[in-house]
């Protein structure tokens, strides 16, 4: 280890400040210099921007970066910080964990100063840049292999005061879905250390693994309703139009029972779209055996009222791999 995890600007400096978070290097790679963009305008909500932390999504990264291109001009008060790309290695791999040590950075958190790459990256933001906000969007893509809506997400949190406020939070996204979801390992995840500071942690989602135009304006809109929430922009929030329809749910699930999954290997065939409404036995899919031509097809059919929120799309399975993942309105 040498060094300490700094930034090369004073954040209290008022108004636009670029420079970089400096993470130590260490015996498996040298020092990185993280780019971060901040802008002071004194008193306020103090806001945390990162993307990237998965590095095969990259609609997270492309935001930022058009966030600190019309903050300035935009931004009334507190501060905000945005980090475009919380793991280069990653992003540059298009791998969602590092290539050099496989880990993820998202199950790292609040990371080892003299860890691995990805452990120092995760102690830097968590000693250098999490102090300074009270919130924090990160934004994620849900990645390859799945169409998945444009979301704000959270999990379950046991203080019901910061859950009523994150859900507020997610929902003032106001993008198609609002997602409260389990998660069956979270231990490391930069959601729980932020949570456990009594911060509110909304991540952003955008599924399919390939940037389009359209799903970026839908992603940009969101956390741009998101700033006018917190009232760190002037403006009027609305809901960006998905599928024709100007409309947000917010939806729960349990990640143990609420995924449907391969009965066997092949390839699997989406017979609905996300957010389709669906009753008992309604078809969402079917999977195709290839290893032989004589071996029936699978029907994977609803197993009751749900919405189907996420789907596997062009992807070769194998059995008891997931293949959809259904929801159900929030019970408040
Ligand atoms: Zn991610």
């Amino acid at each position: 280890m040498n060094g300490i995890p700094h930034l090369t600007f004073d954040l209290d400096k008022p108004g636009v400040s670029r420079g970089h978070l400096v993470v130590p290097g260490g015996a498996d790679h040298e020092e990185l210099s993280l780019p971060v963009f901040s802008l002071n305008k004194a008193e306020g909500p103090r806001l945390l921007v990162t993307g990237g932390c998965h590095g095969n999504e990259l609609e997270g990264p492309l935001v930022a970066r058009r966030l600190v291109e019309w903050l300035p001009k935009a931004q009334t008060c507190g501060r905000v910080i945005v980090l475009p790309v919380l793991n280069p290695l990653a992003v540059e791999a298009w791998s969602r964990n590092t290539p050099l040590d496989g880990l993820n950075l998202n199950r790292v958190f609040p990371g080892r100063a003299d860890g691995s790459v990805t452990e120092r990256i995760a102690d830097a933001v968590s000693r250098v840049l999490l102090p300074m906000a009270d919130t924090v969007f990160d934004l994620h893509s849900f990645g390859p292999g799945w169409e998945f809506p444009p979301a704000s997400t959270t999990h379950p949190i046991n203080d019901p005061d910061l859950m009523a406020a994150t859900i507020k939070m997610a929902e003032a996204f106001k993008l198609p879905m609002t997602l409260v979801w389990e998660h069956p390992g979270s231990a490391g995840m930069f959601d729980t250390l932020a949570q456990n500071q009594g911060k509110v942690f909304v991540c952003a989602e955008f599924g399919g693994g390939n940037v389009s135009s359209e799903g970026l304006a839908i992603y940009e809109a969101g956390v741009r309703n998101a700033l006018v929430a917190l009232g760190l922009v002037e403006g009027k929030a609305d809901y960006p139009t998905f599928r024709q329809q100007k409309t947000s749910q917010t939806l729960e699930t349990r990640r143990s029972s609420d995924e449907l999954k391969a009965p066997a290997r092949g390839i699997f065939e989406p017979c609905c779209s996300v957010l389709d409404q669906v009753k008992q036995g309604d078809l969402i899919g079917i999977l195709y055996p290839m290893d032989s031509l004589t071996a029936d097809a699978i029907d994977i059919c609803a197993p009751g009222a749900c919405i189907v929120y996420a789907i596997r799309s062009g992807a070769h399975v194998e059995a008891d791999e997931g293949v959809a993942l259904v929801a159900r309105p929030l019970s408040r």
